[in-house]
């Protein structure tokens, strides 16, 4: 039987940077991807000659380990500039601080809401969110887009993954964005970067181009007491190092001989899956980068345009954009023609596009998003990760982390980790 040293099971960035950090380290790393071309989440895909990324996707990376890489591409940067549409009105993001175009009546009921505002902040994220902005400006936008984002209430998840992505509220900046539209960007992020050419997946080229990598290789069992992994197509490779990207839950599922709790406490990890609804327009209509959703009568919650982060990424004088609809658990909760069809009425309902400039709708699913920070979930995750940890499996990347990372984030969990 095949032997390799270090087997890396899973081509997005995290295996990617394990096999950089192999390579530094003189071992022979091997890396086998599931698909038929590496780049995980940060892959693209063509549709009558527009390109677009697996949802949004731009890089803020600060680390000098991940920007020696993506520095290597040539890259626009883009004003961290997002939008917010609610019932038939634009606001800047974040909304509690441009409140400028609502009525003054409903702004002033906003902000007397916000003076009143719960002391306590509770342990979960809709008390926080309630405590942070006051009820009313809580219920009308971050509590339903929680339900969107996340396909989960707010009352049912923890705080533990907020860090910087809200912007706390503070007084000053509220009135300030009641009286005018010039509000300074407060984005956690001033800049975004994206290449100029390729997609997104142009910053990991070069990670791809060094790296060993055996596509259309799919994990389907993993005996940990014989070092040994078997593909899809029947093939059994052994190793000396393991090293996995592969959802927590998926891992425990193909690994053979895993003790009943560790079992349990994987069955109670979920992460919401994306339904992603490509459009290519016919002539350049978009001009926001991306915008957020707040309307139930839209099934999307987000959405952002390929063409703004680069006309490369269509035809010339065209424009595009991706709508993110967000199921709980690995199964979409849709039928891709309501999808498609609340996208449209979407486009007509915020006034960016009549169904006479559409040239195509694409509809794809993208089975893991975002995990879900259930209240514990932490405690699950660990007892799973310290399993594997103790059988010598490394889990790495966003989902064998089982955390909220960004692109970086899960570059340097597999650079680091093995
Ligand atoms: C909606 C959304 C928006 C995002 N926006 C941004 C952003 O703007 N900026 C940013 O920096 N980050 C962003 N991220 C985060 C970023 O996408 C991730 O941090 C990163 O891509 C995760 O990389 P990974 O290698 O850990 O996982 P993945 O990219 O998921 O890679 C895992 C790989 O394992 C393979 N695999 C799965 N099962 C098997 C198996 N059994 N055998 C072999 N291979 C297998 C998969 O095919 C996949 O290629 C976003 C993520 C989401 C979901």
């Amino acid at each position: 039987m095949k032997k390799i040293d270090v087997m890396i099971l899973g081509g997005g960035i995290a295996g990617l940077g394990a096999a950089l950090k192999a390579r530094e380290q003189g071992r022979s790393a091997v890396i086998f991807e599931a698909n038929s071309r590496a780049g995980g989440l940060l892959d693209n895909f063509e549709v009558e000659g527009f390109r677009f990324d697996n949802a949004v996707h731009l890089s803020f990376a600060s680390e000098p380990e991940v920007r020696k890489i993506f520095d290597q591409t040539d890259y626009y940067t883009h004003p961290a500039d997002a939008w917010n549409f609610e019932q038939d009105k634009w606001l800047r993001h974040p909304v509690q601080n441009n409140l400028y175009p609502l009525l003054a009546n409903e702004k002033v009921g906003l902000i007397k809401s916000f003076l009143q505002r719960p002391e306590l902040e509770g342990d979960d994220y809709e008390s926080w969110l309630r405590h942070q902005y006051g009820d009313l400006i809580a219920e009308r936008y971050p509590i339903r887009y929680t339900q969107k984002y996340w396909a989960t209430p707010a009352a049912s998840l923890s705080t533990t993954w907020i860090g910087n992505r809200m912007r706390r509220a503070e007084l000053d900046e509220i009135l300030f964005g009641t009286f005018t539209s010039e509000t300074p960007n407060t984005y956690y992020t001033k800049e975004m970067r994206y290449p100029k050419k390729g997609g997104f997946r142009a910053f990991i080229t070069p990670l791809i181009t060094d790296s060993c990598i055996k596509c259309d290789y799919k994990a389907v069992a993993i005996d940990i007491d014989s070092k040994t992994v078997t593909f899809s197509n029947g093939e059994k490779i052994q190793y000396t190092t393991l090293v996995s990207s592969i959802p927590l839950p998926k891992l425990v599922e193909i690994t053979q001989s895993v003790p009943s709790d560790v079992e349990e406490a994987a069955g109670q990890l979920v992460a919401t899956s994306i339904d992603l609804i490509s459009v290519g327009f016919n002539k350049n209509l978009v001009k926001d980068l991306w915008f957020y959703i707040y309307d139930e009568d839209i099934l999307a919650s987000r959405a952002y345009s390929p063409s703004v982060k680069s006309s490369d990424n269509v035809p010339q004088g065209c424009s595009s954009l991706q709508f993110e609809v967000y199921s709980r658990g690995t199964d979409s909760s849709y039928k891709k023609e309501e999808l498609i069809e609340s996208v449209i009425y979407a486009l007509e309902k915020m006034d960016i596009a009549k169904t006479e400039d559409i040239l195509f709708t694409h509809h794809k699913h993208l089975a893991y998003g975002n995990v879900i920070f259930n209240h514990g979930m932490e405690i699950q995750r660990n007892r799973v990760r310290d399993y594997f940890n103790a059988e010598g499996v490394k889990t790495i990347g966003r989902f064998g982390e089982w955390d909220y990372l960004w692109s970086n984030q899960s570059f340097l969990s597999g650079y680091n980790n093995i």
